[in-house]
């Protein structure tokens, strides 16, 4: 079977390789999509200390069940799910545990069934402990910015503020549900914030874009002892320049990431099923579609995000 292998960076090769054997607990799957993860960007466009290479990456996928191994009870051939993998993602088959498997509702297409990203964002959202009536500020709308929008929505804030540089990624927010929409490039976030709240800053403060300007300006725009929670994947080591000023505010800090498994599928479940009954759209948010083979230009789209960009995603022909 084809997989895209990833040999350094920016060296894609399109190998075949052998479909994994089956266990007693476990599905294989025929690929249809695979999201590209901002997490994968790193890897693939510089070399990174201590990662080796040929890597296997890939591991927003969702697909048809083609068999199951001995013990499998719950899925069938012919099943349409999302799955949580560790990798291999970008191939025409992959082997799963049965238990990191996700059934999707007929209604909803392949392409926007991302088990991984749903995820994330489900668990993000159950850490931070949303209460009703919470002023919001969500600073980074892309594609993870966009799915956590929807569901801090259901808990019923005050309001969302929803903050990016890029207009059109405004206009798409407001039509999801933001209550406002700030530019920094072009207003002061923290007046208009300051003005939203009293003077005081909101009390949740989601920082979704995984660098230093965003985390900064998370910050500034929380109010004191408000929670400031980071989202956004920081790779690499980064200094708190304003550690003083986070001490002096009291910020409940909440870094809202997981490594436990347990947790990771069960943020998994609650998020499928609110994908599945439609209570979270990510139809207009799969706004780049390639072939297997044109990996390289996927990637490319996710890293420099040409206008009205939001997700990548590889569609297996
Ligand atoms: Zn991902």
């Amino acid at each position: 079977m084809r997989c895209a292998v990833l040999y350094g960076p920016h060296d894609w090769r399109i190998e075949n390789i052998n479909i994994p054997s089956l266990g007693n607990n476990e599905v294989l799957l025929k690929v249809k999509t695979c999201g590209v993860c901002h997490s994968e960007i790193h890897q693939w466009d510089k070399k990174q200390e201590g990662l080796e290479y040929p890597r296997y990456i890939g591991h927003e996928v969702a697909g048809e069940v083609v068999e199951t191994g001995r013990d499998v009870k719950d899925f069938k051939p012919g099943d349409r799910v999302a799955v949580w993998t560790d990798g291999k993602g970008y191939a025409e088959k992959v082997v799963v545990k049965s238990d990191r498997l996700f059934k999707i509702s007929d209604k909803i297409s392949f392409t926007e069934a991302m088990a991984e990203p749903i995820a994330c964002t489900t668990n993000g959202i159950i850490k931070s402990d949303i209460q009703l009536n919470d002023t919001i500020a969500l600073v980074g709308t892309g594609f993870m910015g966009l799915i956590l929008l929807q569901q801090l929505k259901l808990r019923g804030p005050k309001f969302i503020a929803a903050i990016d540089t890029r207009e059109e990624i405004l206009e798409l927010a407001k039509k999801l549900g933001a209550d406002f929409t700030i530019n920094p490039s072009t207003e002061n976030s923290k007046e208009v914030i300051k003005d939203l709240t009293n003077g005081k800053g909101v009390d949740v403060s989601f920082e979704v874009g995984g660098n230093e300007a965003t985390l900064n300006l998370a910050a500034d725009l929380c109010r004191m002892e408000g929670k400031l929670v980071i989202f956004g994947f920081h790779p690499g080591s980064r200094k708190i320049n304003d550690f003083g000023y986070w001490n002096w505010m009291a910020f409940d800090i909440i870094n809202s990431h997981f490594r436990d498994l347990h947790t990771i599928l069960n943020g998994t479940r609650i998020g499928m099923e609110m994908l599945n009954s439609g209570k979270i759209n990510l139809q207009p948010l799969i706004t780049h579609k390639f072939n297997l083979e044109e990996i390289e230009n996927a990637f490319k789209a996710a890293k420099e995000k040409p206008k009205g960009f939001i997700k990548s995603v590889i569609v297996m022909n």
